[in-house]
Protein backbone atom coordinates (compact mmCIF):
# COMPACT_ATOMS: atom_id res chain seq x y z
CA UNK A 1 0.00 0.00 0.00
CA UNK A 2 1.16 3.43 -0.27
CA UNK A 3 4.07 4.70 -2.60
CA UNK A 4 4.67 8.06 -3.81
CA UNK A 5 2.06 8.11 -6.36
CA UNK A 6 -1.35 9.60 -5.59
CA UNK A 7 -3.95 7.65 -6.26
CA UNK A 8 -7.07 6.42 -3.80
CA UNK A 9 -8.66 4.20 -6.33
CA UNK A 10 -9.43 1.30 -4.35
CA UNK A 11 -11.45 3.58 -2.35
CA UNK A 12 -13.74 4.20 -5.15
CA UNK A 13 -14.60 7.96 -4.05
CA UNK A 14 -14.76 9.30 -7.64
CA UNK A 15 -17.03 12.06 -7.02
CA UNK A 16 -19.96 12.01 -9.85
CA UNK A 17 -19.19 15.07 -12.18
CA UNK A 18 -22.49 16.00 -13.08
CA UNK A 19 -23.73 15.41 -16.66
CA UNK A 20 -20.38 14.38 -18.31
CA UNK A 21 -18.84 13.43 -21.85
CA UNK A 22 -18.89 10.05 -22.44
CA UNK A 23 -14.97 8.71 -23.47
CA UNK A 24 -14.43 6.38 -26.66
CA UNK A 25 -12.90 3.41 -25.43
CA UNK A 26 -10.55 1.83 -28.15
CA UNK A 27 -8.44 -1.32 -27.77
CA UNK A 28 -4.67 -1.34 -27.98
CA UNK A 29 -4.21 -1.30 -32.03
CA UNK A 30 -6.38 1.64 -31.83
CA UNK A 31 -9.85 -0.15 -32.88
CA UNK A 32 -13.10 1.29 -31.06
CA UNK A 33 -14.41 -0.78 -28.63
CA UNK A 34 -17.24 0.95 -26.61
CA UNK A 35 -18.49 4.20 -25.15
CA UNK A 36 -17.67 4.47 -21.44
CA UNK A 37 -18.61 6.90 -18.69
CA UNK A 38 -16.14 9.05 -17.15
CA UNK A 39 -16.05 7.04 -13.91
CA UNK A 40 -15.30 4.13 -15.86
CA UNK A 41 -12.77 4.96 -17.17
CA UNK A 42 -11.16 6.87 -14.20
CA UNK A 43 -11.34 3.33 -12.79
CA UNK A 44 -9.09 2.08 -16.08
CA UNK A 45 -6.85 4.96 -15.13
CA UNK A 46 -6.66 4.13 -11.70
CA UNK A 47 -6.18 0.11 -12.48
CA UNK A 48 -3.70 1.31 -14.95
CA UNK A 49 -5.52 -0.44 -17.97
CA UNK A 50 -4.79 3.01 -19.77
CA UNK A 51 -1.99 1.94 -22.81
CA UNK A 52 -2.42 5.33 -24.36
CA UNK A 53 -4.66 8.86 -25.00
CA UNK A 54 -5.35 10.78 -27.58
CA UNK A 55 -6.35 14.52 -27.49
CA UNK A 56 -6.01 16.24 -23.95
CA UNK A 57 -7.33 16.03 -20.50
CA UNK A 58 -11.12 17.06 -20.98
CA UNK A 59 -12.06 15.72 -17.43
CA UNK A 60 -10.57 15.96 -13.63
CA UNK A 61 -12.13 13.22 -11.14
CA UNK A 62 -11.20 13.87 -7.99
CA UNK A 63 -11.35 10.92 -5.11
CA UNK A 64 -10.97 10.88 -1.11
CA UNK A 65 -8.18 11.67 0.32
CA UNK A 66 -4.89 9.16 0.40
CA UNK A 67 -4.47 7.84 3.63
CA UNK A 68 -0.51 7.81 3.03
CA UNK A 69 0.29 11.06 1.57
CA UNK A 70 -3.29 12.87 2.82
CA UNK A 71 -3.27 14.30 -0.87
CA UNK A 72 -6.54 14.04 -3.15
CA UNK A 73 -6.44 11.40 -5.80
CA UNK A 74 -7.37 13.20 -9.27
CA UNK A 75 -7.81 11.61 -12.26
CA UNK A 76 -7.35 13.72 -15.56
CA UNK A 77 -9.67 11.85 -18.33
CA UNK A 78 -8.85 11.89 -22.01
CA UNK A 79 -11.64 11.94 -24.36
CA UNK A 80 -10.32 8.57 -26.29
CA UNK A 81 -8.40 6.43 -24.28
CA UNK A 82 -7.19 3.18 -25.54
CA UNK A 83 -7.03 0.13 -23.05
CA UNK A 84 -4.19 -2.72 -22.81
CA UNK A 85 -5.56 -6.36 -23.26
CA UNK A 86 -5.79 -8.80 -25.55
CA UNK A 87 -7.51 -8.01 -28.97
CA UNK A 88 -10.77 -10.79 -29.66
CA UNK A 89 -10.24 -11.76 -33.57
CA UNK A 90 -13.35 -11.90 -34.23
CA UNK A 91 -13.61 -8.11 -33.21
CA UNK A 92 -12.83 -6.88 -37.32
CA UNK A 93 -15.51 -9.14 -38.58
CA UNK A 94 -18.16 -8.73 -35.99
CA UNK A 95 -21.63 -6.76 -37.83
CA UNK A 96 -22.71 -4.24 -35.56
CA UNK A 97 -26.55 -4.79 -33.93
CA UNK A 98 -28.94 -3.50 -35.89
CA UNK A 99 -31.52 -1.05 -34.09
CA UNK A 100 -34.42 1.54 -35.01
CA UNK A 101 -32.07 4.49 -33.41
CA UNK A 102 -29.16 3.39 -35.56
CA UNK A 103 -30.94 2.62 -38.35
CA UNK A 104 -32.92 6.03 -38.77
CA UNK A 105 -29.37 7.64 -37.82
CA UNK A 106 -27.37 5.78 -40.58
CA UNK A 107 -30.49 7.01 -42.90
CA UNK A 108 -30.23 10.31 -41.69
CA UNK A 109 -33.75 9.65 -40.95
CA UNK A 110 -35.18 9.97 -44.29
CA UNK A 111 -38.01 7.94 -46.21
CA UNK A 112 -36.52 5.62 -48.42
CA UNK A 113 -39.61 5.87 -50.83
CA UNK A 114 -41.17 9.74 -50.44
CA UNK A 115 -37.85 11.10 -49.34
CA UNK A 116 -39.15 13.52 -46.58
CA UNK A 117 -37.51 13.67 -43.28
CA UNK A 118 -39.39 12.57 -40.08
CA UNK A 119 -39.70 12.42 -36.22
CA UNK A 120 -38.31 9.70 -34.80
CA UNK A 121 -42.30 8.66 -34.00
CA UNK A 122 -42.93 8.76 -37.26
CA UNK A 123 -40.05 6.33 -39.30
CA UNK A 124 -40.51 2.09 -39.19
CA UNK A 125 -37.84 -0.45 -39.93
CA UNK A 126 -38.70 -1.21 -43.17
CA UNK A 127 -37.85 -4.70 -44.59
CA UNK A 128 -37.27 -4.15 -48.20
CA UNK A 129 -38.07 -8.24 -48.70
CA UNK A 130 -40.40 -8.21 -46.23
CA UNK A 131 -40.13 -11.15 -43.64
CA UNK A 132 -43.18 -12.87 -44.31
CA UNK A 133 -41.61 -13.33 -47.57
CA UNK A 134 -38.33 -14.65 -46.22
CA UNK A 135 -36.35 -11.21 -45.99
CA UNK A 136 -33.75 -11.51 -43.38
CA UNK A 137 -33.72 -8.76 -40.38
CA UNK A 138 -30.53 -7.26 -41.56
CA UNK A 139 -28.95 -4.39 -42.05
CA UNK A 140 -29.16 -4.62 -45.86
CA UNK A 141 -32.85 -5.98 -46.00
CA UNK A 142 -33.76 -2.80 -43.80
CA UNK A 143 -34.48 0.29 -44.51
CA UNK A 144 -36.32 3.67 -43.32
CA UNK A 145 -39.40 4.56 -44.21
CA UNK A 146 -42.27 6.83 -42.80
CA UNK A 147 -45.61 5.05 -41.61
CA UNK A 148 -47.39 5.72 -44.14
CA UNK A 149 -44.90 4.75 -47.07
CA UNK A 150 -44.30 1.70 -45.27
CA UNK A 151 -48.00 0.84 -44.94
CA UNK A 152 -48.60 1.49 -48.08
CA UNK A 153 -45.80 -1.06 -49.84
CA UNK A 154 -47.37 -3.84 -47.07
CA UNK A 155 -46.28 -7.27 -47.62
CA UNK A 156 -44.94 -6.42 -51.69
CA UNK A 157 -41.47 -6.54 -52.81
CA UNK A 158 -40.94 -2.93 -53.69
CA UNK A 159 -41.26 -3.26 -57.51
CA UNK A 160 -44.55 -5.37 -57.19
CA UNK A 161 -45.27 -1.88 -54.93
CA UNK A 162 -43.97 0.10 -57.50
CA UNK A 163 -42.46 2.15 -55.50
CA UNK A 164 -38.43 2.44 -55.71
CA UNK A 165 -35.56 2.81 -53.19
CA UNK A 166 -34.26 6.55 -53.22
CA UNK A 167 -30.87 5.41 -51.55
CA UNK A 168 -29.69 1.79 -50.75
CA UNK A 169 -28.86 0.07 -47.57
CA UNK A 170 -25.85 -0.87 -46.24
CA UNK A 171 -23.65 -2.60 -43.55
CA UNK A 172 -21.94 0.36 -40.84
CA UNK A 173 -18.35 -0.50 -40.19
CA UNK A 174 -17.43 -0.73 -36.99
CA UNK A 175 -16.28 3.05 -36.70
CA UNK A 176 -19.48 3.94 -38.01
CA UNK A 177 -21.37 2.02 -35.43
CA UNK A 178 -19.65 4.07 -32.97
CA UNK A 179 -21.12 7.58 -33.82
CA UNK A 180 -24.40 5.80 -34.54
CA UNK A 181 -24.30 4.56 -31.33
CA UNK A 182 -22.86 7.80 -29.62
CA UNK A 183 -25.15 10.08 -27.63
CA UNK A 184 -22.63 13.73 -26.86
CA UNK A 185 -19.89 13.01 -29.37
CA UNK A 186 -17.02 15.77 -28.59
CA UNK A 187 -15.36 16.91 -31.90
CA UNK A 188 -11.86 14.95 -31.50
CA UNK A 189 -14.08 12.11 -31.13
CA UNK A 190 -15.88 12.34 -34.22
CA UNK A 191 -12.64 13.50 -35.72
CA UNK A 192 -11.10 10.10 -35.18
CA UNK A 193 -13.97 7.79 -36.41
CA UNK A 194 -15.10 9.95 -39.28
CA UNK A 195 -11.13 9.18 -40.54
CA UNK A 196 -11.80 5.71 -40.42
CA UNK A 197 -15.38 5.31 -42.01
CA UNK A 198 -15.80 4.53 -45.69
CA UNK A 199 -16.95 6.92 -47.93
CA UNK A 200 -19.69 5.51 -49.57
CA UNK A 201 -21.14 5.82 -45.65
CA UNK A 202 -23.86 8.92 -45.55
CA UNK A 203 -22.27 9.84 -42.77
CA UNK A 204 -19.92 11.91 -45.46
CA UNK A 205 -22.57 13.10 -46.93
ZN1 LIG B 1 -42.43 7.92 -46.85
Amino acid sequence: MGGSRCNCYPCGFFRDPGPSMDVLQLDVSGRPQAWITSKEAATLYASDAVAWTLGEPCQVLRGGTQRATGCQSRIEVHSIIAVRGAIPSRAWRQVPALSNPKLFHRDRDLCAYCGARFAFEELTREHIIPVSRGGVDSWMNCITACKACNGHKGNRLPEEARMSLLYLPYVPSLHEDMILRGRRILSDQMEFLLASVPRHSRLHA
